[in-house]
């Protein structure tokens, strides 16, 4: 995961932050009550605020005229601006790019998609998200000069820059090298950038309502990967790789992978492996929806397939679950909403794998929550939780004025 946030800009950010959760926590508010809670000094607030208004993050919603009772000018009183998109959250797929924009209450404000072919260079992608980003502007009204954060989901392994470790991918042509840059430019707003699965492995840890703090992923879909959370943090690695359980052996004598290596689970659990291993027992099946059609007819030989299949993820998720104790264990991927008999599998095989040792609270292995296709949603996920008062809303933003005087006085 890269950043790009310097101490002040951080330092600023914070001070913002407290200011919109202010606003957002209790509507419209002249300075001089923002002043009091947000715990700021009046000069520093002015400063805040002038900027916010200048980037179209609040507005002058009317003034405390009414509510006025001594002599005096009236005060304008500050709100958010609804159409001010804060945080945006951008997936490049293989084939597709997804946008998603958040306000400052962390709703969904704005979202699209926009597909391209696999083969397509990361200039043109870049070219193509940009598009549909104004568009969704011209459509919505949705505006982005406030923008606080973006974060990126890119396919495969993605280190970023901070580790000193170019960007690499299964498909060397396509390392998205610059994307970050690309969008800081454009946006003047922080950016990271992390491989997509391993953002939705931290969209299911955080998106509950009991954040989970070590969770394993994994994502069978054309192919098999996975991300880990651990102690509330995304592991990347030292290259990258962490969480990519797809190409873990689970078969040495099993079919040769793209990655060079034999029997690898994403060999066995991926849908074009699950598709296949249908067809050579005689069950000619070429896509999702065909196997849906057999699952929900109960045939008994995709039954077994799909069985083996879970049984070999439940058998890696095993091994993972020793290494890491996670509290949860989740499978994401279209392909597990069709067959649920996957998790069924996958959670008996794990029972099993970790059977001797005494759990109170024994792991929990389910379907994702979220859609293949809430990619920007992961990504919008991370920025919240990278974001560093955000992560703790409400109860962290807003000191009362009573803990506020404790403070200034100690
Ligand atoms: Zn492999």
């Amino acid at each position: 995961m890269s950043t790009t946030i310097g101490v002040h800009a951080l330092v600023r950010r914070t001070h913002e932050e407290r200011v919109l959760a202010a606003l957002r926590a209790h509507g419209a508010l002249s300075r001089g009550d923002l002043a009091k809670r947000v715990g700021l000094s009046r000069t520093t607030l002015s400063e805040i605020t002038a900027k916010l208004l200048q980037r179209g993050a609040i507005i002058v919603a009317d003034t405390d005229a009414a509510d006025r009772t001594g002599s005096g000018r009236p005060a304008d009183r500050l709100a958010l601006d609804p159409a001010s998109g804060q945080f945006l959250g951008v997936d490049f797929g293989h084939r597709r790019v997804q946008v998603a924009v958040a306000d400052a209450s962390h709703e969904v404000i704005a979202s699209g998609v926009e597909r391209y072919v696999d083969d397509t260079s990361w200039e043109a992608r870049l070219a193509i998200a940009f598009e549909l980003i104004e568009r969704l502007s011209l459509e919505t009204g949705v505006h982005y000069g406030a923008l606080q954060a973006i974060g990126i989901g890119v396919p495969g392994p993605y280190t970023g820059k901070r580790a000193g470790i170019p960007a690499v991918s299964w498909k060397k042509q396509l390392a998205p090298d610059g994307v970050d840059a690309a969008f800081a430019e454009r946006f003047g707003a922080p950016v990271f950038v992390d491989n997509n699965t391993r953002l939705a492995a931290l969209a299911e840890a955080i998106t509950r309502r009991d954040a989970v703090d070590n969770l394993i992923y994994l994502r069978l879909s054309d192919g098999v990967g996975g991300g880990l959370v651990v102690s509330g943090r995304l592991v990347s690695g030292a290259q990258g790789f962490a969480g990519e359980l797809g190409h873990v052996v689970a078969d040495p004598a099993g079919a040769s992978c793209r990655c060079g290596k034999r029997g690898c689970l994403e060999t066995i659990a991926s849908v074009p492996a699950i598709l296949a291993a249908c067809r050579l027992q005689g069950v000619p099946l070429e896509s999702l929806d065909e196997l849906a059609q057999a699952v929900s007819k109960g045939d008994p030989t995709v039954d077994a397939v799909l069985r083996e299949a879970g049984t070999m993820i439940g058998r890696v998720l095993g091994a993972a679950a020793m290494a890491l104790n996670p509290g949860e264990v989740v499978l994401g991927g279209e392909i597990v909403r069709i067959a649920p008999v996957l998790v069924e599998q996958a959670t008996a095989t794990l029972r099993y794998e970790l059977y001797p040792i005494p759990s109170a609270q024994p792991i929990i292995v389910r379907a994702a929550q979220l859609h293949d296709t809430d990619g920007a949603l992961g990504a919008i996920a991370a920025i919240f939780h990278q974001s560093p008062l955000l992560a703790g809303y409400p109860e962290q933003a807003i000191p009362d004025e009573a803990a506020q005087k404790r403070r200034s006085t100690q």
